[in-house]
């Protein structure tokens, strides 16, 4: 059986996390999980971030998973690329997207103008394998909650840091809409998170867009630990 991270952030990237690249392959290696993919936030809508180039931009983004990769070869750790999208003004509104690197997002830079409609639509038509993170989170800094069940193909039905209610919600959403049930811990701690969530599967990720195949398959199960 392999065990993957689906949802996961690195200090170098993330504004809002805590753990650096290097300690969380550790810590995943240190676990025997299979492989881990590096979902830091990637913000669109806006001005790109420390007045860089896009070309900038893109490599400061990939650093996180740049780090946590190559600690992940020295053991035994698969580590993947992915990004978790956000187009604002729709803050709260996340997507893990699987599937596309970072040399296709140097190389697209107009879906840091787009809106999220078109946005989601131009990544599902460019192959990548899109889930809805924690959908019906809760927080002051989120307007609504919003759904775009034809933008995606899965839910993030058990999300590590959500509540029941907001986990449950999802996991009707998804079931209601047929939408493929996954499951991550959004770990911004570290090792330092008490709860892990992911999956566990007998299908190896050779690349990120694996994920999708595994879906399809349906061979796989959601794990829920808190430790
Ligand atoms: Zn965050
Ligand atoms: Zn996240």
């Amino acid at each position: 059986m392999f065990r993957y991270e689906l949802h996961c952030h690195t200090r170098e990237v993330s504004p809002c996390a805590h753990a650096g690249a290097e300690d969380v392959a550790k810590y995943y290696a240190s676990r025997n999980y299979t492989g881990l993919f590096i979902t830091d936030h990637f913000v669109t809508g806006r001005d790109i971030p420390y007045g860089l180039s896009w070309e900038g931009w893109i490599k400061k983004f990939g650093e996180g998973y740049e780090i946590a990769k190559k600690a992940g070869e020295k053991l035994n750790l698969k580590v993947f690329f992915g990004f978790e999208y956000t187009c604002l003004p729709h803050a709260g509104t996340d997507f893990l997207v699987y599937g596309l690197d970072g040399d296709w997002l140097l190389a697209h830079p107009e879906i840091n103008t787009m809106p999220i409609r078109k946005g989601l639509e131009f990544l599902l038509c460019e192959g990548a394998f899109i889930v809805q993170a924690h959908p019906f989170r809760e927080s002051s800094y989120i307007e609504m909650i919003r759904l775009l069940p034809r933008h995606v193909h899965g839910v993030e039905v058990i999300n590590a840091n959500r509540n029941n209610t907001e986990n449950g919600a999802a996991s009707a959403y998804a079931d209601y809409y047929e939408l493929y049930r996954l499951a991550g811990t959004d770990n911004h701690l570290g090792d330092k998170q008490k709860r892990f969530c992911g999956i566990d599967t007998g299908i190896e990720i050779e690349k990120p867009v694996d994920l999708r195949k595994i879906a399809e398959s349906g061979k796989y199960t959601l794990f829920d630990e808190t430790r």
